[in-house]
């Protein structure tokens, strides 16, 4: 392939190259921003999930040009290691992990980010569901962080796969975000399932208690019974992409679990309930008299 094919085919590819942007993402968070204004009065950012760095340059020019007086800080956050961008403090670390989420924290220095942005993305399988599983995973992460470090009327920006949860999972934000929207910047390709939730208005229900050992209750080992007030409506966060169950695309060896007798057969169960009067009734009785061509 020859080197500028790539160009060819990817305007925002070539332009990203063009405009000095280290990738074509930083355009989906220009355009989301185009939209949603989401930069005013912000000062301090988390690009959560950020190498190369896009986003992190999208942040750092964006904020000093909205606020040139402001005290900018902007944490970015990957598990590969970054080249380093002025203005811009790096952390390498696992956003699942709770020491990464602890050292953001650490570098606000009891001070509150007005934006949270993650543009995380697992190394997609081709698997959809397990793709879709990891990604709300990474998501729950995400917003886990942000519930101990927005400020209350905050925002928060992440990308999203649009499965079969999806809707599912932006009533569980309008717990947390009266003004939830999902949005497909033009630069997103529309052959990806990905799109964007932007949040706005932080405002966690009364008495909601972020949890960093139990991300919005995850862990199904919790104890709910411990769980008060609000803290027992929330959960479970996101019911999305449960990979315990059977899969309806499997086959299983028979006899499996418990449809096998004492002595390990296979005991093959009737229906619970047949058809009443199945309109194949009475093909099946003719075939059975040896009529096969019932008409
Ligand atoms: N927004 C970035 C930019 O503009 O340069 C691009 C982000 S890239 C699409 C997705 C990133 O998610 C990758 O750099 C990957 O290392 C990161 N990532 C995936 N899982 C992660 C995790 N558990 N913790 C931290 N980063 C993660």
């Amino acid at each position: 392939m020859g080197k500028s094919s790539k160009d060819k085919r990817d305007i925002y590819y070539r332009l990203a190259k063009e405009e000095g942007w280290r990738a074509r993402s930083a355009f989906k968070l220009l355009q989301i921003a185009e939209n949603f204004n989401i930069f005013e009065g912000v000062t301090k950012a988390v690009d959560l999930c950020a190498a190369p760095g896009s986003w992190s340059q999208v942040l750092a020019k964006k904020l000093r040009e909205k606020q040139p007086d402001g005290d900018i800080k902007i944490i970015a956050v990957d598990l590969q290691a970054m080249a380093p961008l002025p203005g811009v403090i790096e952390l390498q670390g696992d956003i699942t992990n709770v020491s990464t989420a602890e050292a953001i924290i650490c570098h606000l220095e009891g001070e509150h980010a007005d934006l949270v942005v993650c543009d995380g993305a697992p190394d997609v399988t081709g698997l959809h569901d397990m793709d879709e599983y990891i990604q709300a995973q990474l998501l729950l992460a995400a917003l886990n962080i942000t519930t101990h470090i927005l400020k209350k009327g905050g925002k928060f920006v992440a990308k999203v796969f649009r499965g079969r949860d999806i809707d599912l999972l932006y009533s569980q934000l309008r717990l947390l975000f009266p003004r939830v929207t999902v949005t497909k910047p033009r630069s997103s390709r529309n052959s990806s399932i990905e799109a964007f939730v932007v949040c706005q208005d932080y405002d966690p229900p009364e008495g909601f208690q972020p949890s960093m050992t139990n991300p919005l209750m995850k862990n199904t080992t919790c104890d709910w019974s411990k769980l008060v007030g609000i803290n027992k409506e929330i959960v479970p966060f996101l019911a999305c992409g449960d990979l315990s169950g059977f899969d309806s695309d499997m086959t299983y060896p028979l006899p499996c679990f418990s449809q096998a007798d004492q002595d390990g057969n296979y005991n093959c169960l009737l229906p619970v309930q047949g058809p009443i009067d199945p309109p194949y009734e009475e093909a099946i009785a003719l075939a059975r008299a040896g009529n096969k061509t019932a008409e």
